[in-house]
């Protein structure tokens, strides 16, 4: 989001430009206002907590482009499927080992 006086760079939640000093039209406040526009902490909140159920986040924002939507949830999915690979291989190759050895033992 950019002033629309100077161009400059805002701020997110910014009411004022930081340079000019104009004050910015209240629709383009309120898009920048929402955490979930921030598209710093929605990429965050996608690969730390919510994988692939974060990506409406990230179709509903505004301040990202079409096509770096697209690349961004290709690689989310490749990354989630990655994880749950992880995971099941971590299961099937060692903890249902020791379960099965654990159940002999009773
Ligand atoms: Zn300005």
């Amino acid at each position: 989001m950019r002033c629309p006086r100077c161009k400059h760079k805002l701020v997110v939640g910014a009411k004022f430009c930081h340079r000019c000093g104009a004050e910015l039209p209240p629709e383009l406040t309120e898009k920048t206002a929402q955490w979930y526009h921030d598209p710093v902490l929605v990429l965050l909140a996608i690969f730390l907590f919510l994988g692939i159920f974060g990506l409406p986040l990230l179709w509903n924002n505004p301040r990202f482009s079409g096509w770096q939507k697209i690349v961004i949830s290709v690689t989310t999915v490749i990354y989630t499927a990655i994880i749950l690979w992880v995971l099941y291989y971590l299961i099937v190759v060692y903890i249902l080992p020791v379960y099965n050895q654990l159940k002999g033992f009773t």
